[in-house]
């Protein structure tokens, strides 16, 4: 395990320019550098609230309306995605990532142009209603916000529209777990980016990769469980990180 930043840096070229199945894992900090804040660790929100009581499907359900008259209020449209989004692009174009596993709900991967973005959590550009399953992006259900809050099913009139970002209490997709634990299996390096790795089943795609043989690389902020796993640890912000990083793989 390497934790001085500037041999790191080699190091982790090294590693990630060997990578013929490498796929990256990437968390709420990937995004900060975009003004989305972090929940876990220092500054993050859960420092401030309850996850347990504002982000529950309990919470939702009984009262769909409060969920939706914060988003009037406080959705942020504006958010662009960063140098460590673009950086994870660059490295995909050059052969060495298949695909972003997120669990990020925020869209920037797609956003910056990353190809393959399985998403562990959900997004919040996507709206399901709880009643008949019924899809639509939120663009459509904010409108219908604006106009009578909360918004209704146009398909079947329920009173649960909720975005398809998995709330506690909630199972992860099944499609993007599969498509996450095949490509953790098969993978021969983990770029891990901007995740406390605290949070379970997803912090367990990383962990399924190192136990088939993978290598793991972490970027991150604050010090990880999973540090000790590593091959190459990063402590520091991705959007001065990876861009450093992918540079010395595009130079070798
Ligand atoms: P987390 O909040 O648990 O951990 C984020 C980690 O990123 C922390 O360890 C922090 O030290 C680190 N970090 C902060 N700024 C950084 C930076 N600039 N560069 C590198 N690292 C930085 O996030 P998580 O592991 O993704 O788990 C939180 C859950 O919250 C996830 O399930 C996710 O779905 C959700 N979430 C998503 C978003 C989003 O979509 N952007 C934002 C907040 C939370
Ligand atoms: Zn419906």
């Amino acid at each position: 395990m390497t934790t001085v930043a500037g041999a790191a840096l080699a190091e982790a070229a090294a590693l990630l320019s060997r990578a013929r199945s490498g796929i990256a894992f990437t968390g709420a900090g990937v995004s900060v550098e975009s003004g989305i804040p972090h929940f876990r660790g220092e500054g993050g929100l859960w420092t401030k609230f309850d996850p347990y009581k504002v982000a529950h499907i309990d919470t939702f359900r009984r009262d769909p309306a409060q969920y939706w008259t914060y988003s009037l209020n406080h959705r942020r449209m504006d958010a662009e995605p960063n140098p460590a989004h673009r950086a994870l692009v660059e490295l995909e174009r050059l052969g060495h990532l298949r695909a972003v596993v997120t669990q990020n709900t925020d869209g920037l991967h797609q956003q910056a142009g990353s190809g393959r973005v399985v998403e562990l959590h959900g997004s919040s550009h996507e709206v399901v209603c709880l009643d008949c399953e019924a899809r639509l992006p939120r663009d459509q259900a904010d409108r219908m916000n604006r106009e009578h809050c909360p918004p209704s099913c146009p398909a079947c009139g329920g009173r649960f529209l909720k975005p398809t970002v998995v709330l506690f209490g909630e199972a992860l997709p099944v499609a993007a777990l599969r498509d996450a634990q095949a490509m953790a299996m098969a993978a021969d390096v983990v770029l891990i980016v901007g995740s406390s790795l605290q949070v379970y089943p997803a912090a367990g795609i990383p962990r399924m990769a190192r136990e088939h043989g993978a290598e793991l690389c972490i970027v991150n902020a604050e010090p990880t469980p999973f540090d000790d796993l590593a091959a190459v640890v990063i402590h520091g912000k991705a959007g001065e990180i990876l861009p450093q990083v992918v540079g010395q793989v595009a130079a070798l």
